[in-house]
């Protein structure tokens, strides 16, 4: 690319999101901090789930060195270097198919090797062997180094991140649209080049999206499960509360993984560039604050009995019938096939919206029924702490704030055409609410 065309390729980007710098160095932070936070303030070995007297703890732990030094532990960051090897391997050698992204600004299309899920099925495999000759306690271990992974997983998003950002700047790169401000923190932090350590059917985005942390959350409910397992003598005693938070998560992911290409229509991939937010978000976010639930039963279980059952299982399935059949509905669609014929209208662009079927009914049905399943994940922990809703209440203000951003993005997108849009399907999340 001559420097005329990556001038015209790449903008200078003149808006922020995330209340701009300062908005992306508190995410920077935060989100580590609270990925501790969480296991520090709703743990056995802090003392509950809130502990007692936290204000008192906080400031006795960080003036204690020793405290520090125990955010590290050697084995754990060894084994999960071993894990994103193990994803990476698997990419490599486990058969795929080649499928093509979305049309890049350059014209051309990324075509990526699919096989997300049989590298879940891999992973899934070698655990149920482990678990079967050796035992649940051998398989305790996420459970019993979680602070350790957490750092592990941390200062791998932080050296993925830093790598990123510097190779943006090699000439040829394609930035995102939105991350090339010029501000470092900010760059760093939403991601400067789209598809950064991209080669041939490798992206380096897709590949952190889908295998080491997604898949990683799945495991570490069963190290839950088989730590639940070994305290009470067997997984037959395991409470039902810990196997539906199994059972919905494992559905989750599996669906995610299943339908990888899936994501190539989202906005992390189409849109979005690999910085900080999601390498962090990937990588220690998603397996070690979503599998919240899950470790909380381990140190409290809940016995919900037939009628709680029922109605988690109601809450869950409905959750994922929408989330489903809506993100059917437009993948076909996209993908030039519309076998419900449902009503659409063609916009300037070329391109079209569809107006019936779950996306007449609000602009991003998805989220509703994702949300819902956020929700029956926590009720199976019961009512006795907040903490464990802290999944599905920080979800909710990801979700609207994500609705904003896909909103605003969809109006420079589609005009006028959008606003139409608008008018035929008011609500932005849940039909007839909001
Ligand atoms: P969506 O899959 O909702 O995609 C939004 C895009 O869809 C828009 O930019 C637009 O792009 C297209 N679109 C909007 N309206 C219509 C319409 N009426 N007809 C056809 N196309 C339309 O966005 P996300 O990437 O945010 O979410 C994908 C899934 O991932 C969701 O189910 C969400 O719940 C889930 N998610 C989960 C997270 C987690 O942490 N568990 C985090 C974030 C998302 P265009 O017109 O250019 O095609």
């Amino acid at each position: 690319m001559s420097k005329k065309d990556s001038a015209v390729l790449n903008p200078r980007t003149t808006t922020y999101e995330f209340l701009g710098p300062p908005g992306a160095l508190l995410i920077t932070i935060g989100v580590p901090v609270t990925t501790y936070a969480l296991y520090f303030g709703c743990s056995e070995q802090s003392g509950g789930c809130p502990p007692t007297l936290v204000p008192e703890r906080i400031s006795l732990a960080l003036s204690d060195p020793a405290w520090w030094k125990g955010l590290w532990d050697t084995q754990a960051a060894l084994m999960y270097l071993g894990w994103y090897a193990f994803c990476l391997v698997a990419w490599l050698v486990l058969p795929g198919d080649l499928v093509a992204g979305t049309t890049l600004r350059t014209g051309g299309k990324k075509l990526y090797k699919i096989n997300a899920f049989s590298t879940f099925l891999l992973a899934l495999g070698l655990t149920s062997g482990v678990i079967y000759r050796f035992g649940p306690q051998s398989f305790t271990f996420f459970h019993d180094k979680f602070v350790g992974f957490i750092t592990a997983s941390i200062i791998m998003a932080v050296v993925q991140g830093v790598a990123c950002y510097a190779a943006s700047f090699r000439p040829g790169a394609l930035l995102a649209l939105g991350g090339n401000t010029g501000n470092p923190i900010y760059d760093f932090y939403i991601g400067r080049e789209l598809n950064p350590f991209s080669w041939g059917s490798f992206d380096l985005k897709t590949f952190n999206e889908l295998r080491p942390g997604l898949i990683l959350w799945f495991l570490i409910d069963i190290s839950m499960l088989c730590e639940q397992a070994t305290r009470r003598g067997g997984f037959s005693q395991v409470t039902d509360s810990l196997w539906l938070t199994l059972l919905f998560q494992g559905l989750y992911v599996s669906d995610a993984l299943y339908n990888e290409s899936g994501i190539f229509t989202q906005m992390d991939i189409t849109t979005d560039g690999f910085g900080f937010m999601l390498s962090v978000g990937d990588l220690a976010w998603v397996p070690f604050a979503y599998c919240l639930q899950a470790r909380y039963l381990v140190f409290n279980p809940v016995e919900l009995g037939p009628v709680w059952t029922v109605v988690v299982l109601i809450c869950n399935f409905t959750g994922y019938y929408i989330f489903r059949v809506a993100n059917a509905e437009k993948n076909d669609f996209r993908n030039g096939k519309n076998p419900k014929n449902l009503q659409f209208m063609t916009t300037e662009s070329g391109s079209k919206l569809l107006t019936s079927g779950w996306w007449g009914r609000s602009r991003h049905p998805n989220y509703f029924g994702d949300l819902l399943m956020a929700f029956a994940w926590s009720l199976p922990t019961g009512f006795n702490t907040p903490i464990t809703y802290f999944y599905v209440t920080y979800f909710a203000v990801l979700l609207i704030h994500r609705q904003r951003r896909d909103d605003e993005a969809c109006e420079k997108k589609y005009g006028k055409d959008w606003k139409k849009y608008m008018q035929l399907v008011p609500y932005r999340i849940i039909p007839y609410v909001y």
